[in-house]
C-alpha cells in the first residue's frame, strides 16, 4: 500500500476550510504571520508554499522578510509586536537563519500560544509530558498518515532513524504516546540494520538518499520517509530506496507525495487550532 500524503493532506485542507470559515464566522480570522530573513532560495520557496496553503484554506497570512545582513534585535521587536497582536494567530520564523541569530533565542521569543510549528523548548517539554501544547508539523503528520491507514500502535515496535529536534525527537515522544515501544537510532548507532529490521513501524528521517533499503526493513512493517533530497539530476528522492523497499513494505510512503503535503497541512491545522483557543479564551474572560 502506498500512503498518500497528498490525496490526505487534501481532504485535512478540506476539513480545514470549514473551521476557518465558521471561526471567520465568529470574528476570528486564523491568522499565521511568516517571518523570513534573507533570500535562502529553498527557504523562499518553503516560504511560498506556505503562504499559498494558508490561502486555500482561507487563513490570512502575513509575511515579515528581512535582509540576510539585518540585526537580530529587529526580528526580535517584529516578534514581540506579533506576539502583542490579537489579530495573530500562529507566527513562524523560517529557519535556517543567518550566522549573527541564535535560533533558539529566536524560537523562544514566540509567545508559546502563538508557537504553531512547535518548536519552542516548552511545547517539546509539554508533549513529552502529554499536556496540550503544538506538536511540531512533521511528526503530527506523520501520525495522522498512520492513524489514516489504521496501524495499530499499541505495543508496536516503532524505530525512529533520526534525532533531530524537529523531526526524530518530537516523533518519538508521539508514538511513545500512541503506545509504541520507541527506539531512536541515529549516526552514532552500532548495526543501523539491525535496530531497523525490529521496527513494525520504521519511521526515516536523516536526509541520505538510499540510506535505508529493503534488506534493512522487516517484511510487513510500515514505512514512513521523512528525508526530502535532491540529486544531481533533479530528482527528489527520500532517505528510503523505494524500489527495493516497497515489496518488503506493508505501507510505505512516496517521495514526494508522502509527508510533505502532511508537513503544510498540520502548520494550517495548528493555525486554526491557535485562533480557536484564542476564541475559547476570550469567551471564557
Ligand atoms: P538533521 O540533519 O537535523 O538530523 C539528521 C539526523 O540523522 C541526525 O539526528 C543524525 O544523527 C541522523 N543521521 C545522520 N547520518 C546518519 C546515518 N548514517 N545513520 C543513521 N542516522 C544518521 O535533519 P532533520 O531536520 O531532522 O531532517 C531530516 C530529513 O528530513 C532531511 O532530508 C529533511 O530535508 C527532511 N525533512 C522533511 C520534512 C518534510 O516535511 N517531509 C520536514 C523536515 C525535514
Amino acid at each position: 500500500m502506498i500512503l498518500d500524503g497528498k490525496a490526505l493532506a487534501a481532504r485535512v485542507r478540506a476539513e480545514l476550510k470549514t473551521s476557518v470559515a465558521r471561526l471567520t464566522a465568529q470574528g476570528v480570522k486564523p491568522t499565521l504571520a511568516v517571518i523570513l530573513v534573507g533570500d535562502d532560495p529553498a527557504s523562499q520557496v518553503y516560504v511560498r508554499n506556505k503562504i499559498a496553503a494558508c490561502g486555500d484554506v482561507g487563513i490570512e497570512s502575513r509575511a515579515f522578510r528581512f535582509p540576510a545582513d539585518c540585526a537580530p534585535a529587529e526580528v526580535f521587536a517584529a516578534i514581540d509586536a506579533l506576539n502583542a497582536d490579537p489579530t495573530v494567530h500562529g507566527i513562524l520564523v523560517q529557519l535556517p537563519l543567518p550566522p549573527q541569530f541564535d535560533e533558539t533565542e529566536v524560537i523562544e521569543r514566540i509567545a508559546l500560544a502563538k508557537d504553531v510549528d512547535g518548536f519552542h523548548a516548552e511545547n517539546l517539554g509539554r508533549l513529552w509530558q502529554g499536556r496540550p501544547c503544538f506538536a511540531p508539523c512533521t511528526p503530527a503528520g506523520v501520525m495522522r498518515l498512520l492513524a489514516e491507514a489504521n496501524v495499530d500502535l499499541v505495543g508496536a515496535e516503532a524505530v525512529i532513524v533520526g534525532r533531530s529536534n524537529i523531526v526524530g525527537k518530537p516523533m518519538a515522544a508521539l508514538l511513545l504516546q500512541a503506545g509504541a515501544t520507541v527506539t531512536l537510532a541515529h549516526s552514532r548507532t552500532r548495526d543501523l540494520a539491525a535496530v531497523t529490521q525490529r521496527a513494525d513501524v520504521l519511521v526515516v528521517a536523516v536526509g541520505r538518499p538510499g540510506l535505508i533499503t529493503g534488506a534493512m526493513i522487516k517484511p510487513g512493517a510500515v514505512v514512513i520517509d521523512v528525508g526530502i533530497n535532491r540529486l544531481d539530476d533533479g530528482r527528489l528522492v527520500g532517505d528510503v530506496d523505494f524500489a527495493s523497499a516497497q515489496p518488503v513494505a506493508k505501507a510505505i510512503t512516496p517521495v514526494p507525495g508522502g509527508v510533505g503535503p502532511m508537513t503544510i497541512a498540520m502548520l494550517l491545522a495548528n493555525t486554526v487550532t491557535a485562533a480557536e483557543r484564542q476564541l475559547q479564551s476570550q469567551d471564557a474572560s
